[in-house]
């Protein structure tokens, strides 16, 4: 099998794993215990805080776990709203957004209230100038998200993180892709919340962290027990929470080898298919962009069609987001980034870790030319065309 959808989850790292075990076997106890059983858990938690805290240059009393990205995007935007509705209504996110984010804005647009989706341009870039021309005395929160798990644009967080700061609006990034990729860190940002997951950076699944700056006054999110300093109710996921430490600390350790080499594969794989397969364009800005992702359309064809032929090849990949696999809902990330239709359907991502090989990419290529050719073959409309380009061609000689 050749693995290549690190964008939708990660192969959990054997230090997390390892982590994990003492807290799911002999150190089962509940870290609001007093007894040395329950202490010994409630250490693990805090050292866990302490470290991502780190990571991010914020301080251990900021981070609250979470059930992963998902909960913490959730509870940012549904927080702020409400906590701030009496200063005003009006939320600004961009079009690209994960649907975690995306649909709680709908359900608050329900709620009463208002949320400006900004365009992005044709690499998915927000444009800072226009977020700063959508702020109004009503905007109460700004949420863009680091990078985008589609097409892997990173966008410009410092900028947009000053502009917020500077009309007094709340910043909330969606980090999950980011987190554990590339550096971060809060205060330089100008970051008030930041989203992150585990299993998206060889952490478990289920477990994740919202970043809150000390002094925003969040309502809880669940309510129940004392845990999380008030504000996330339930006993803590010792297990997770030791398992995204442990993930955390790798992950920050090999940060910059690990983008290398990925930087290295990816742009590999995109010259081989941009060399090799006719009528295909890169999505997603062509250096602004997460190390490991690769995303093409190809004409003529339809993302689906190839992913499951490439599945037949045992590899593993996406056409979008894996909240739409499974419809055939064109991606609305490629949509928003101008894509026609066809070419929103046609899309192909694969996304890359450090343990891939270029053997394994090479094949990939390969099996990847041969797809394409194939479908194609088998399309109206690509006989069309070509019979129309063979025409226009014999027409510009003659
Ligand atoms: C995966 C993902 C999420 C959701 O995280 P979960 O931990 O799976 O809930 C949110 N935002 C982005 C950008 C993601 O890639």
């Amino acid at each position: 099998m050749i693995y290549l959808d690190n964008a939708a989850t990660t192969r959990t790292a054997p230090e997390a794993v390892e982590a994990m075990l003492p807290y799911l076997t002999e150190q089962y106890g509940n870290p609001s215990a007093i007894y040395s059983l329950g202490s010994a858990a409630r250490k693990a938690v805090n050292q866990a805080k302490r470290t991502i805290a780190g990571a991010i240059g914020a301080r251990p009393e900021e981070i609250y776990f979470t059930a992963g990205g998902t909960e913490s995007d959730n509870w940012a935007l549904k927080a702020a709203a409400e906590a701030y509705r009496d200063k005003g209504r009006h939320i600004i996110t961009t079009k690209i957004e994960h649907h975690a984010v995306l649909h709680t804005c709908r359900y608050l647009e329900g709620q009463g209230y208002e949320v400006t989706y900004l365009d992005v341009d044709q690499d998915g870039l927000v444009d800072p100038a226009a977020l700063e021309a959508a702020i109004r005395p009503d905007t109460v929160l700004i949420s863009v998200m680091y990078a985008n798990n589609e097409v892997g644009t990173m966008e410009p967080i410092e900028e947009i993180g000053t502009i917020a700061r500077a009309h007094g609006v709340l910043f909330h990034t969606d980090a999950v892709q980011a987190f554990g990729q590339v550096p971060i860190e809060v205060d330089g940002l100008h970051i008030d919340m930041l989203s992150a997951s585990g299993h998206k950076m060889n952490g478990p699944k289920g477990i994740g962290f919202l970043y809150i700056r000390s002094g925003i006054k969040l309502k809880s999110f669940l309510h129940g027990g004392a845990q999380e300093r008030n504000r996330r109710a339930g006993t803590e996921n010792v297990p997770g929470i030791a398992g995204l430490e442990a993930a955390a600390v790798r992950a920050l350790g090999r940060m910059e080898q690990k983008a290398a080499k990925e930087r290295e594969l990816r742009d590999y794989l995109i010259g081989r298919i941009e060399g090799e397969i006719p009528y295909c364009r890169l999505n997603g800005h062509r250096s602004r962009r997460l190390p490991g992702n690769v995303n093409f359309s190809f004409r003529f064809v339809e993302g689906e069609s190839v992913l499951i032929m490439l599945d037949r090849k045992g590899i593993c990949g996406s056409s979008g987001s894996a909240c739409t696999s499974g419809a055939l809902d064109p991606s609305h990330v490629l949509l928003a980034m101008g894509r026609k239709q066809e070419e929103a359907r046609g899309s192909l991502r694969l996304t890359l870790s450090e343990e891939n090989t270029k053997e394994e990419l090479d094949l990939v290529a390969e099996e990847l030319k041969e797809i394409v050719g194939r479908l194609r073959e088998m399309s109206p409309l690509y006989e069309d065309f070509i019979r129309r380009e063979g025409r226009q061609r014999s027409e510009g000689s003659s």
